[in-house]
């Protein structure tokens, strides 16, 4: 088997961000969770990691504001978007009006970047391995 070097086009925005279609991936861009949904019944709401949105509905709202969810909804860092979310979002209006190629070196990177973990949780996280790290060590001395 080879592996794959260039993903599949997004079932909801069309863009190549889903490695393998219909393997539960999440868009980076608009979302969608990759249920295997499609062109054949992209009307059909079924429920599940895409909710009360058919593919139809999600691409309506992709077009209008580059994500699933309808306007003003959807989970916190997509109402509230980070500086990284918004960067994404400029390059796929770049990308989507044509002024720009797309790059998919670049699509992918600054995709990553929307999902590195914020300050607040690497230090829960960093606060949470120094006590794992304390109890192991202490677990060897009893
Ligand atoms: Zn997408």
């Amino acid at each position: 088997m080879t592996e794959k070097t260039t993903p599949d086009g997004c079932p909801c925005c069309f863009l190549p961000t889903i490695w393998y279609r219909g393997g539960h991936e999440i868009c980076g861009v608009c979302r969608w969770h990759d249920d295997g949904q499609d062109d054949p019944d992209a009307d059909a709401v079924w429920g599940g990691p895409n909710y009360q949105y058919s593919l139809t509905a999600a691409r309506a709202n992709f077009r209008d504001h580059y994500h699933k969810y309808d306007l003003g909804t959807g989970p916190d860092h997509i109402k509230d978007p980070s500086p990284e979310r918004l960067a994404l979002v400029d390059y796929v209006k770049e990308i989507l009006s044509g002024k720009m190629e797309l790059d998919r070196a670049k699509l992918l990177e600054l995709e990553k970047a929307t999902i590195k973990i914020s300050d607040a949780d690497r230090a829960e996280l960093e606060q949470f391995q120094r006590e794992l790290k304390a109890q192991v060590a202490r677990e060897r001395k009893a």
